[in-house]
Order: C-alpha cells, then sequence, then structure tokens
C-alpha cells in the first residue's frame, strides 16, 4: 500500500473514532438527563430508587436519583460530578445543570453532525456563557428582608411537604442570618452549623438553639452538670495508658516487671492529666477514651470531661471557644486553650445532651425532629439544602426570577446578540439559547403543558412587556412576574448552573476535538460516516 493511501486510511479511521466517540458521549450524557428532567420542579415525578439489598427511597432530587445510578461511563461519570460541585457550591440546581448540559451537548452534536468542527461550537459556547453572565447581573435585583424566606422556599418547592417546607424555610433563614451578624464576614459555612436529630416529636418543635448541643452525659456523675464560665481544653486523642506508650513493646522477663509497668504508666497518665490541671482547665473534651484510673485524678482536679466526641464536633467547639485543638497535653500552650461561658446538661426525651456557649462564637445548634427514620431522612436532607442556600445569600444577597423566566431572558438576550456575530459561532450561541430552553420546557412539562407552547408564551410575554421576571408559575400554571409569586432564586445558583454546564459541555466536545486535530478545523466533512454510525 503507498505511504499516502496508509496515511489516509489512518486519518479516516481517527476521524470516525472521534465522531463515534462524541456519539456515544453525548448519548450517555443523555440517558442521564431524562433520568432527572422528570423531577425539575414542584411538579416534577418522584423517583423510588431500589438498591441492591432491596432498601427503597423515593426522591424527587437529582443529585439523589444521579448519586444511586451506578453509572460507569467516564461522560456520564464527570456529569454527575458537574452535579456533585454544583450541589457543594450552591447547594441547588443539580438537576438544571444535569439537563442544561446534555441539552448543550445534543445541540452541538446537531450542528457537528451538520458540519460545523466542534472548536467552533465550544468557542460559540465561551461567547454564550460570558453573554450570560453578563446578563445574569443585569437581570439580577438585590432583596428585601421578606424574600429570603422566599427563595429558600422556592429551592424546597416539591422535596417536602408544605408545612415542612415553611417550617424548614425559617429555620434556614434565621440561623444564617445569625451566623451572619455575629461572624466577621458575611461569609457563613453551613457546617459550622451543628445539627441534632432527636427521633419523635412533630416536625413543627424543630428548633434553632444557641451553642453546641452534644448528645453526651459527662464522664463522672460527680462533677458539676453546669458551669458558668471557665476554661477548655480539647484533646485530640485520649487519656488512655495504651495510647501513652507510643508502641512500645514489652518483654516480661521477671517477676515483678508487669507490675512496675503498670505503676510507671498510671503515673505517666497522673502527670498527664497534672498537666492539664495545671493549666487551670475546667472543661476537658477528648476524641478517644479515658481510663477509668485517670477519672479520680480528674475529678480531684476539678475538671469536668467529656470523651469520645467526635473530630467535626472538636471543631465547631474549638471555634465557639478560640480554642486550638492539641494532640498532646504536655507543654499545653495558652494559645490553645479556649473560653466558654456556660456548659450545661440537659435531657431532651430522655436523653442527656450538653450544651456549651462559647465565649467567641457562641455557636448554633439546630434541633431536627421527626417520628420515623424515614422522615427524619426527608427533614435533614431538605434542612441542608435549606441551609445552604440561606447561608449563600447572606453571602450574595441577590436574586433572579424562576419558573423559567431566567432562562427565557437569556436566551431572547443570546438570540438577539447572535445576530451580530460575523462567524459560524453564531450558530453556537444560537444553540445555547436554546439548550437554555431546555429548562422552562421541562417545568412546563412535569405540570402538564405543553413545553413548546409556553417557551413561546413566555417569550412573547417578556418580549411585548419587556419585563425580564416574568415565567410559568406551575402551581396555576399561568404567566405572572416571578417576583410576585415568589418564585425566586439566588444568583449563585443560576450562575453555577451555567458555568458549570457550560464547562462540562465544553470538555466533552473537546475529547472529540482532540481526535479530530489533525483535521482542517473549517472543514471537517463527515457527511460520508454520518449514515454509517446512525442507530
Ligand atoms: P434543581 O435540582 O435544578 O434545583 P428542582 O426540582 O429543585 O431542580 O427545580 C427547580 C426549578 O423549579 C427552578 O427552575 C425553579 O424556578 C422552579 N420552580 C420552583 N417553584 C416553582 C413554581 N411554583 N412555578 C414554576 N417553577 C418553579
Ligand atoms: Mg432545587
Amino acid at each position: 500500500m503507498a505511504r499516502r493511501e496508509h496515511e489516509r486510511i489512518l486519518q479516516d479511521t481517527e476521524r470516525e473514532q472521534g465522531h463515534t466517540a462524541l456519539r456515544n458521549n453525548v448519548r450517555a450524557a443523555l440517558a442521564l438527563a431524562d433520568a432527572v428532567r422528570s423531577t425539575i420542579g414542584p411538579l416534577g415525578l418522584d423517583k423510588m430508587l431500589i438498591s441492591d439489598e432491596g432498601d427503597v427511597q423515593v426522591t424527587n432530587d437529582g443529585v439523589t436519583v444521579l448519586e444511586a445510578a451506578k453509572v460507569e461511563h467516564p461522560t456520564a461519570r464527570m456529569l454527575i460530578s458537574t452535579s456533585s460541585v454544583q450541589d457543594d457550591e450552591a447547594r441547588d440546581g443539580t438537576s438544571s445543570a444535569i439537563v442544561l448540559t446534555a441539552e448543550l451537548l445534543l445541540n452541538a452534536l446537531d450542528w457537528i453532525d451538520r458540519g460545523i468542527h466542534p472548536s467552533v461550537m465550544v468557542a460559540g459556547y465561551r461567547i454564550a456563557m460570558d453573554h450570560s453572565l453578563i446578563a445574569i447581573e443585569d437581570i439580577s435585583r438585590p432583596m428585601e428582608e421578606a424574600d429570603n424566606i422566599r427563595i429558600v422556599s422556592t429551592s424546597l418547592a416539591g422535596k417536602v411537604g408544605e408545612d415542612v417546607r415553611r417550617i424548614l424555610s425559617n429555620l434556614a433563614v434565621e440561623t444564617a442570618s445569625i451566623a451572619a451578624d455575629r461572624g466577621s464576614s458575611k461569609h457563613v459555612d453551613p457546617d459550622l452549623i451543628k445539627r441534632i436529630i432527636i427521633r419523635g416529636g412533630r416536625i413543627a418543635d424543630c428548633e434553632r438553639v444557641d451553642g453546641i448541643v452534644l448528645r453526651k452525659t459527662r464522664l463522672d456523675s460527680q462533677t458539676p452538670s453546669r458551669l458558668d464560665g471557665g476554661k477548655v481544653l480539647l484533646l485530640d486523642g485520649g487519656l488512655d495508658p495504651k495510647e501513652l506508650s507510643v508502641n512500645a513493646s514489652i518483654r516480661i522477663t521477671e517477676p515483678g516487671m508487669m507490675a512496675r509497668f503498670l505503676q510507671r504508666q498510671k503515673q505517666e497518665m497522673k502527670e498527664r492529666v497534672d498537666a492539664i490541671a495545671e493549666a487551670g482547665i475546667d472543661l476537658l473534651i477528648v476524641r478517644d477514651g479515658i481510663h477509668e484510673d485517670a477519672i479520680p485524678i480528674l475529678r480531684d482536679a476539678g475538671i469536668v470531661t467529656y470523651r469520645r466526641v467526635e473530630r467535626t464536633d472538636l471543631e465547631l467547639i474549638a471555634r465557639a471557644c478560640g480554642a486550638r485543638i492539641v494532640r498532646d497535653v504536655q507543654g499545653i500552650r495558652s494559645e490553645s486553650i479556649g473560653e466558654f461561658n456556660s456548659v450545661n446538661e440537659e435531657r431532651w426525651e430522655s436523653i442527656d445532651h450538653v450544651r456549651i456557649h462559647g465565649s467567641v462564637g457562641s455557636g448554633q445548634t439546630v434541633v431536627l425532629r421527626g417520628s420515623t427514620d424515614a422522615v427524619i431522612d426527608e427533614v435533614s436532607r431538605a434542612f441542608d439544602d435549606a441551609i445552604g442556600v440561606a447561608c449563600g445569600l447572606q453571602e450574595e444577597p441577590k436574586m433572579l426570577p424562576g419558573g423559567g423566566a431566567i432562562q427565557i431572558a437569556l436566551a431572547r438576550r443570546l438570540r438577539s446578540h447572535a445576530t451580530s456575530i460575523p462567524g459560524r459561532e453564531q450558530l453556537a450561541v444560537e444553540a445555547y439559547a436554546a439548550a437554555l430552553e431546555s429548562i422552562p420546557r421541562a417545568l412546563a412539562e412535569n405540570s402538564g403543558l405543553d413545553g413548546l407552547d409556553q417557551i413561546i408564551a413566555i417569550t412573547a410575554a417578556q418580549t411585548s412587556s419587556s419585563n425580564d421576571w416574568l415565567g410559568i408559575d406551575v402551581t396555576d400554571r399561568s404567566i405572572h412576574p416571578m417576583n410576585e409569586r415568589g418564585v425566586l432564586e439566588p444568583v449563585r445558583i443560576a450562575r453555577q448552573a451555567i458555568t458549570g454546564a457550560t464547562e462540562s459541555a465544553i470538555s466533552v466536545l473537546r475529547i472529540g476535538d482532540i481526535l479530530w486535530a489533525k483535521q482542517d478545523a473549517q472543514m471537517p466533512d463527515w457527511q460520508s460516516d454520518i449514515n454509517q454510525d446512525e442507530d
């Protein structure tokens, strides 16, 4: 075979591999997106997930559906990670991000099939993303006080019942705003809010309390159950002889040696407790165990002790008390010691709890209640979402209209911007606008309406009144300004969905692009092989 002929065949093969790879990747994305599309919006369908063990879970949450799906395909896995990033960054909008990614890919493939090179689609998508991000700022509005609760409540729509939604939205907004008021910056980390789950009681009794609450009883009931202020030491370890002798192995060679060894261990332990007492500690909280021999020594030193406290709880207490967690009690430095305003043991539902008020941040605990495990699961998952959204709003108190309004508004702007783009990227910008419309389409279809008709109706309504805030309220299936309906979304969620979905789609398109690298960017011509791999 002539060398040139050989090269041509090789190139053709690569080209075909690239195209097939992209098709397969898009197919994987679409299959996944179909599973979450029907959950979008308050009237979205619930999915019943059945694990290998036969456990059944019913959920309306896209990210839960995705995490449960045992997907092997690398592209599909990447989409799942996009939705996880969305969940981490914005705590909402995960289903929308997935659906948007899949639509971006599908629309790109349409144009690629018609001869547009993937790199052109990538460039056009970047233009569209940048344009959308600027438009979002322009369309957004500052929030009024009452909008906080309305926005958090929108994010819980369809996830929990109406009452639970109201209770949790109020609780999350109250907690986040207190945390922001007390903090030094507007950045509130939802993980710094302690949650306690109590089985039993009504959901209406979910509440926020000041202080860090742990489900713990003090080690020694002869020590006081309350202290009004003092010094606290947090130990990442324990007070146990086993832990004191660093990996030492001993060989017993003569009688009395074991007894002497134990005696020495006891002595070492006493020295450690003495070191704590000398530092003037009133409250000792340790992660591991405490040997019973240490109990009377601690008591004599007037130290109240809690053991087996989780590392995450130690960190919360450290923050609230201005302490540093130490690994070793020898040579405790003053900056490691924290201060508390009070420690109090309380009985809740016949279980002992201790409440610690720090001197620096005080800390907050949210008490979640539910009658059964299933209810508790649902309530705590919903609260996680609610507190995430509520904390994000403290940092960036700006909102956008929900109900498909923002996507239609962006699509309108993109379409009119597209006409000014001289190159083929124009097509990609239009494809991007069409992909955004998949969100209002899903909202409409999930509430029994025709998706296309609703897109057209909202677009016409927005254009004729120059009002970007008109969207569809699916509770009565009518078009209204979304601020009047309280269907509102944080800017942060929309921004993250757009950047996350675009980056994710682009990286899939690039997989094909790498294989096409040797081709002329303007003229990829696969017309001949399209029919062959169509199925
Ligand atoms: P995601 O995982 O993307 O957040 P959701 O199932 O939570 O998906 O649905 C969110 C979408 O539902 C948002 O676009 C939001 O604007 C919309 N939505 C919430 N309540 C309403 C409502 N009453 N009418 C119309 N759309 C709503
Ligand atoms: Mg949501």
